[in-house]
């Protein structure tokens, strides 16, 4: 499947496509993860990404449509690719359409994943993340087996840098200024799925459900 995964920051983006790689081997491409493994590795990319990030501001578009423009050409691509977290801005949304065009790909269709914003608030001040991996935790709901550390790699388990109460704000502003938007540009393409879940299980249900339509 060929999938955009939209919504706000803390709707489950990355739960969902964690999810959906293991149903049919499709890669989870999650501009974040990308960005902050550029920053952790302190390449050029990284050292322009990091202050955008840390204050919850956007990355300029160039520097995402280049990451994407070969991310998108690599030959894990080939089994399906759940884009989380891009496109973000509606130009971002118009080069993906042109680029995908350019490099004979198509995608199925984009899942607006909808959660009340007292659910999406919660879910960033308790959210956890291993730096490692990317593994998502929850200290409240699914807390790692053992404090600060991934069960699944061992990799220490933090709060994001952009994980403060002052930064989640400016995030939740800049996704209603510059991502919300891209909702109707989907809807305009006939291309949008909305699913209006809290549960991880109900979206994936409710993508497999039009998968198979
Ligand atoms: P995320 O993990 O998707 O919440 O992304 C974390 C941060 O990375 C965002 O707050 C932005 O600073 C940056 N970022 C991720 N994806 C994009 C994108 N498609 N366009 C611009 N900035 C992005």
């Amino acid at each position: 499947m060929k999938l955009i995964l939209l919504g706000a920051p803390g709707a489950g983006k990355g739960t969902v496509a964690k999810m959906l790689t293991k149903i049919d081997g499709s890669v989870q491409i999650s501009t974040g993860d990308i960005l902050r493994g550029a920053v952790a590795a302190g390449t050029e990319l990284g050292k322009k990404a990091e202050c955008f990030m840390k204050a919850g501001d956007l990355v300029p578009d160039d520097l995402i449509m280049g990451i994407m423009e070969e991310r998108l050409q690599e030959d894990d691509c080939k089994n399906g690719y759940l884009l989380d977290g891009f496109p973000r801005t509606i130009p971002q949304a118009e080069e993906l359409k042109l680029l995908l065009a350019r490099i004979g790909d198509e995608l199925d269709f984009a899942v607006n994943i909808d959660v009340p914003r007292d659910v999406i608030l919660d879910r960033l001040t308790t959210r956890r993340t291993c730096s490692d991996c990317g593994a998502i935790y929850n200290v409240k709901s699914n807390p790692p087996k053992v404090e600060g550390k991934c069960d699944k790699c061992g990799g220490p388990v933090v709060q994001r840098d952009d994980e403060t109460e002052e930064a989640i704000s400016n995030r939740l502003a800049v996704y209603n200024e510059k991502t919300a938007p891209l909702i109707g540009f989907y809807e305009k393409e006939g291309m949008l799925l909305t699913v209006t879940a809290t549960s991880s299980d109900a979206v994936i249900s409710a993508i497999q459900e039009r998968l198979a339509s």
